[in-house]
């Protein structure tokens, strides 16, 4: 296994066909550790050359013991997987900690989430079924789902293992193989639970792992003309150009982007139950997360009330090393890093007035990449800090007066991913859910994080397809109509 040392690092190779190799090119990168910038890893810099080979390498196992498994024996080795995950939780939530800057309780909870996704889709695999359908005296026809074939994933820094076991854990129930190209920030939990999957029985060329960078790996794998299906998490602008990829070669494109979601707040809501949900949906992962509540949107009598409560909690929160395990560790990066301050930079030049921020613990590294999570209030709603996805934890919190204008400013950003609102008026609660426009929306209660049986995906810029829940093994096929005439 391509898992040496190197000048005390340890190097990870890619994973093709059940094999670690180098880099075809022989490069490598360097991860670090956010929470003090030491170098924790070397990494393939996979190119093009190392995704034909992974792509080669799915397309054979589709035509071999992995394309000859029954349903029934796709999810059994799915199950496999998931206890072995489980059995190596300790591993895994220190590799996550150390590599994202998560705070160890949430890297242990999305190990969990992992080995979860994959109990579900194990468990679903023997479960889609086609139809038949009524036509003609003389035919019988059927309808059956196949596996598209190959499957690119192209996944994010900041959830690598809930991400992962989101999107292959339904991929390989529907019996596709697929090529995984990580983020280049990290990692390391993906490439050990490849390692962690082989052992556990997955035939060789199931899952192939090519890392490296986004405009070499991952446009290769977004472009490759034997490619059957992409789902890509990630950034906006990314999941532009992979869909421009892709469309190139007419393959479909699952985009789960970002999001700017709020929160809405009406004046009978149960504020005590409430402000809990506000604050942790915004600073959970250092506000590293698509379905963050960012926007919290106060009707005008409970304004103060709830900013008074938020404030409370945000002066309680510490910052510091993920291993500390307190209640926000690092952004991932130093450019992460930047980029939030840029806009806490922004806030401070137009005036935006803090209403509270959380403290940096005194023994936090020196050089982490650290960000005091921020509450800003009477953010007008067209700024560029209620506006645009900051990725970190900064929150923004605004009054409404009326129902109608509570549902213009929830809709009045480019995305639509997740809607949270709070109110005891059962009428209200329907007719908000349909007014927003979003893909989730939690009526008195906030996460989208944890439900793995729940379908999640945006609408406008936050994406389109559909990721998590039975519903998503229909993405990961292709539907064939089969007609017969017997007369
Ligand atoms: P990103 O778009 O820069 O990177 C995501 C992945 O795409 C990485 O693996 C990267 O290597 C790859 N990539 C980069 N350029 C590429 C290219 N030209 N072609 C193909 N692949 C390329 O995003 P990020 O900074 O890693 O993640 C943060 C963003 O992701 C945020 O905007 C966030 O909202 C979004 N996100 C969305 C969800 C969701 O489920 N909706 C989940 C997590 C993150």
């Amino acid at each position: 296994m391509a898992q040496e040392q190197e000048n005390g690092l340890r190097r990870y190779g890619n994973l093709i066909n059940g094999v670690w190799q180098d880099a075809v090119q022989g490069e490598v990168l360097t991860l670090k550790n956010p929470s003090d910038s030491s170098d924790l890893a070397l990494i393939a810099r996979g190119t093009r050359a190392d995704i034909d080979l992974a792509v080669t390498s799915a397309r054979n196992a589709l035509s071999g013991a992995w394309g000859k498994l029954t349903a029934t024996e796709r999810g059994r080795i799915l199950h496999k997987i998931s206890e072995a995950v489980l059995h190596e939780i300790d591993l895994l939530t220190v590799l996550e900690a150390r590599d994202v800057g998560k705070p160890l309780t949430q890297a242990r909870a999305d190990v969990v989430a992992l080995a979860r996704y994959l109990e579900f889709y194990g468990a679903s695999a023997d479960k889609v079924h086609g139809d038949t359908l009524p036509y003609q005296n003389g035919f019988t026809v059927l309808s059956v789902y196949e596996p598209h074939g190959v499957t690119g994933h192209i996944i994010p820094w900041n959830y690598p293992m809930q991400i992962l076991g989101r999107s292959l854990g339904a991929a390989l129930a529907m019996g596709n193989a697929a090529v995984v190209k990580p983020a280049e920030e990290a990692c390391l939990t993906i490439l050990e639970f490849a390692r962690i999957a082989h052992e556990a029985g997955l035939p060789a060329g199931a899952l192939n792992v090519v890392t490296g960078l986004g405009v070499e790996a991952g446009a290769a794998l977004s472009s490759h003309p034997d490619v059957n299906h992409i789902s890509f998490t990630g950034s906006l602008r990314t999941g532009e150009a992979v869909q421009a990829a892709a469309a190139k070669n007419a393959v479909p494109v699952t985009l789960e982007l970002g999001g700017k979601s709020p929160q809405i707040v009406f004046a009978d809501a149960d504020i005590e139950r409430a402000l809990p949900f506000l604050v942790n949906a915004g600073i959970q992962n250092a506000g590293q997360t698509c379905s963050a509540s960012s926007r919290i949107l106060v009707q005008r009598d409970v304004y103060e009330q709830v900013i008074a409560g938020m404030s409370e909690r945000y002066r309680a929160l510490k910052v510091g090393a993920a291993e500390a395990d307190l209640s926000l560790g690092p952004v991932v990066s130093a450019r992460q890093k930047a980029i939030v301050e840029d806009y806490l930079k922004l806030a401070e030049q137009d005036g935006l007035q803090i209403a509270a921020q959380g403290e940096l613990a005194a023994d936090a590294p020196e050089n982490g990449a650290y960000v005091r999570p921020t509450l800003l209030r009477d953010v007008p709603p067209q700024h560029r800090l209620a506006q645009e996805e900051i990725f970190g934890p900064v929150q923004v919190i605004m009054p409404f007066d009326t129902e109608e204008e509570a549902v213009a400013l929830a809709n009045s950003t480019p995305y639509g991913l997740v809607c949270g609102v709070w109110t005891k008026d059962g009428a209200r609660q329907l007719r908000m859910a349909h007014a927003v426009q979003a893909g989730q929306v939690f009526i008195n209660n906030y996460g989208a994080g944890g439900g793995i049986e729940l379908p999640f995906g945006g609408v406008k810029r936050s994406g389109h397809g559909r990721e998590k829940g039975f519903e998503a093994l229909y993405g990961f096929a292709s539907l064939k109509t089969i007609s017969v005439y017997h007369g």
